[in-house]
């Protein structure tokens, strides 16, 4: 029996010829002519002025948080609905994340929650340093009261849009959002470099800066010379040529994926109990991932859980959502704004195959065996 997995990379065919390329001209580097062609091609698709190409997008965080010279004690913001590494780079910092809880709307960061914890942190003379705000699975946050939150508070805005490539708030792509944004060019993710990430900003300095830290903060001389702790975080010569021909194809992938959640809404929105993330007007998502929630008193039995397990037997991957960051044991003594809201979601989802190779087949495939279940119980 084939595995369908949740979100397999998808490749273009173009990606060996700028492989090619790179072992032709012995580009075998962090550096060279793919990673600057993608960091222009990435930088024009989001509509940022300029962008440097990393080894991660968890990389992406940390050196924007350095650049909003968050240091040990600081406070800063983030949703509790995400992965780890939108969180773990404020600890790298020897600062303390403080977790906010979704809204009902998006998933996302809360505003209303938000506000609330600023003012509680402004009041204890702590201003919060910066807030993260994340895309979850590319569904836009409400950025239009976010945003205005950070201006009113003056608070450095950092956008997590690692899985929010090719999505749109009110005709304008995400990554462009933030002072500094980042995207995610992990395995999983809806276009892939095996593993990078890119850090994106207006301002010239802040990614000049961060290529200086990303390449181990060479000070300019003729031997090696250190005022300050680099890292080594540029991305590869080799992945940014895969990034290239990956980034060509990234409207046809969203294309993909938003056929993928039409298609599972269609054949499964009846099923008791069942529905879907909504798009409010003007929030365009790249549905990066299809997820479905399941309302335990209309589902008449079936569960997340038993979906997630049935599937299993038929060599399909599925996966709950995000668990909250506040519930994590790693996270245990992080300070938490907000109601279950987030806790609700990770108790009654599940995400479903949402690969952009997935065929009509597939999908057939999937829902048939979901449906199949509710007829058993
Ligand atoms: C994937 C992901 C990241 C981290 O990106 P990597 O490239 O895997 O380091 C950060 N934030 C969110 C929300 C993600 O989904």
């Amino acid at each position: 029996m084939k595995k369908i997995w949740l979100s397999p990379p998808h490749m273009s065919g173009k990606e060996l010829k700028y492989i090619q390329e790179a072992f032709d001209s012995n580009w075998i580097a962090p550096l060279g002519p793919n990673v600057d062609a993608f960091e222009e091609a990435l930088a024009h698709y989001v509509g940022m002025n300029h962008s440097v190409a990393l080894s991660s997008g968890t990389a992406a965080l940390h050196l924007a948080l350095i650049m909003a010279d968050v240091g040990p004690g600081d406070i800063v913001i983030c949703p509790t609905f995400t992965f780890a590494a939108s969180a773990n780079p404020i600890v790298y910092l020897k600062a303390t994340p403080v977790f906010i809880d979704s809204e009902n709307l998006t998933w996302n960061l809360c505003p209303d929650v938000l506000e609330e914890a600023i003012k509680h942190y402004i009041k204890k003379g702590k201003k919060p340093k910066a807030i993260i705000g994340v895309h979850i699975y590319g569904m836009p946050m409400q950025l239009t009261k976010i945003l205005s939150l950070c201006e009113k508070y003056e608070i450095t805005f950092i956008e997590d849009a690692a899985e929010a490539l090719g999505s749109s708030y009110h005709g304008k792509k995400l990554g462009s959002f933030g002072q500094m944004s980042i995207i995610s060019f992990n395995g999983n993710k809806i276009i892939t470099t095996s593993g990078g990430g890119a850090l994106f900003s207006n301002d010239p300095a802040i990614i000049k800066k961060a290529k200086f830290l990303a390449s181990q903060a060479k000070d300019d001389a003729p031997h090696y010379q250190h005022s300050e702790i680099g890292y080594n975080y540029r991305l590869s010569n080799i992945s940014a040529g895969i990034g290239r021909a990956q980034l060509e194809v990234i409207e046809e992938r969203v294309k993909s994926r938003r056929l993928n959640f039409d298609f599972y809404k269609k054949e499964l929105e009846k099923l008791p109990g069942i529905s879907f993330q909504n798009e409010p007007s003007g929030f365009i998502s790249n549905r990066w991932l299809t997820c479905i929630l399941i309302d335990p008193k209309l589902s008449s039995g079936i569960s997340p859980d038993k979906i997630r397990l049935h599937l299993e037997t038929k060599n399909i991957e599925s996966r709950p959502l995000w668990k909250p960051l506040h519930l994590q044991p790693v996270f245990k003594d992080a300070p938490y704004f907000g109601g279950n809201l987030a806790e609700k979601l990770f108790e009654r989802g599940i995400c479903l195959p949402s690969g952009s190779s997935l065929s009509k087949e597939d999908l057939l495939f999937i829902c048939e065996n979901i449906r199949d279940l509710l007829h058993k119980l």
